[in-house]
């Protein structure tokens, strides 16, 4: 029995094609960034990455500099953006790389100076804060930022061929601080072409925003939580869509043994037997990236729905597969945790008290990935 037997996600590459041809045919004529940091949402960066170029994508996206290293180190040909660094990042490595640099203030100096190393000017990409309170550009200081980044520009030591901004509260449609954010951004874009730059894009829109505000989308979208096959919105399923999840996780049943009613199980005893029953052990823990968190959880075995009981530990947890089983076709059945065939991920997110986003980046190092 080999590793991936008893633990892996299944990426469908597939999908991923499918979802970013969909999200395509939405957006057009914006073009699509994937957004492939944190390792491709916990999918794997790189087959990711090749995935949604095939299906359309001209962009890739990452938070750091170093993740978009490697996908150049992997041979990625497309253009890529990287937007959060710190004092260390190495700006001229991403120069070198033709990596893309998004800047919201102190950055714009060390790019300036990376670019002199690199003998290179480097791309940039302004950033505006226009209401998430992160990183960005406070709107008043956003023509200083201008008129720095034209001086370094007229130094032919860059190019700003970008402006962008991130949403709030993209996933609730009914909020109105997204009107108020996308005309900041009106406002910053208009500020920054009398300025005199000749932007190549406007990006601001996310997945949620994506899939409820065609007026977002600009000139370049750019798409995570979607290209994934997960749905951004409470209580509505991707299929809403046309996304279809790309990772489905599963493991194998480890251990049937017959308890009597009364029997508490897992740590501290969370959970007792209601009646005689068999429990099942499932060899997949919190260090594979399942939250403990995630009480009565549901999983799918041969076709039918079973609940997480007791608290999951670091390696393990058990289903309560009631009194009528046959043990032995039991075990070493497939457990389908989330994706195909099983439970949705959003399922797992709620039983968590999470989104999501966290139950897919979380997924460890530990669980194989197979891409098929
Ligand atoms: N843009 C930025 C700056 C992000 O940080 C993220 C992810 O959090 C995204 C785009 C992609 O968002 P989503 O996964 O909702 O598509």
């Amino acid at each position: 029995m080999t590793s991936s037997w008893e633990r892996r996600a299944v990426i469908d590459l597939a999908n991923i094609r499918e979802n970013v041809k969909r999200v395509g045919e939405l957006v057009a004529p914006a073009a699509i960034m994937g957004v492939v940091k944190a390792d491709g949402y916990g999918h794997g960066a790189i087959a990711v990455g090749r995935a949604a170029v095939q299906a359309g994508a001209t962009w890739l996206g990452c938070a750091h500099v170093t993740e978009a290293l490697k996908i150049r180190d992997a041979g990625i040909e497309v253009p890529m953006l990287a937007w959060l660094h710190t004092l260390d990042t190495p700006f001229a490595q991403a120069i070198s790389a033709n990596i893309d640099l998004a800047v919201s203030g102190w950055e714009l100096d060390h790019v300036a100076r990376a670019a002199q190393e690199a003998a290179q000017p480097a791309r940039v990409h302004l950033k505006i804060d226009t209401g998430l309170g992160r990183n960005g550009s406070a709107p008043a200081d956003w023509e200083t930022l201008l008129d720095r980044a034209s001086s370094y520009q007229d130094e032919g030591l860059m190019r700003v061929v970008g402006v962008f901004s991130h949403l709030a509260v993209a996933d609730e449609p009914e909020r109105p601080e997204t009107d108020e954010q996308l005309e900041a951004f009106n406002q910053a874009v208009a500020l920054a072409e009398d300025a005199g730059f000749d932007l190549e894009v406007r990006h601001i829109a996310n997945t949620p925003a994506i899939l409820s505000r065609p007026d977002s989308h600009y000139d370049l979208v750019r798409l995570g939580l979607g290209m994934y096959g997960m749905s951004p919105f409470v209580g509505e399923e991707p299929e809403r869509y046309g996304l279809r999840p790309a990772m489905t996780l599963t493991s194998r049943i480890a251990n049937v043994k017959k308890v009597p009613a009364g029997s508490g199980v897992g740590y501290g005893l969370r959970y007792h037997t209601s009646e005689e029953t068999y429990l099942g052990l499932v060899p997949m823990g919190y260090a594979d990236g399942i939250p403990r968190s995630a009480l009565n959880a549901p999983v799918s075995i041969n076709g039918k729905t079973y609940l997480v009981r007791g608290t999951i530990a670091m390696d393990q947890f058990v289903v309560d597969l009631g009194p009528d089983i046959d043990v032995e076709a039991m075990l070493g059945s497939e457990v389908i945790l989330f994706g195909q065939g099983g439970p949705s991920i959003t399922e797992w997110a709620d039983a968590a008290g999470t989104i999501n986003y966290e139950i897919a980046t979380r997924v460890s190092p530990r669980v194989p990935r197979r891409c098929v």
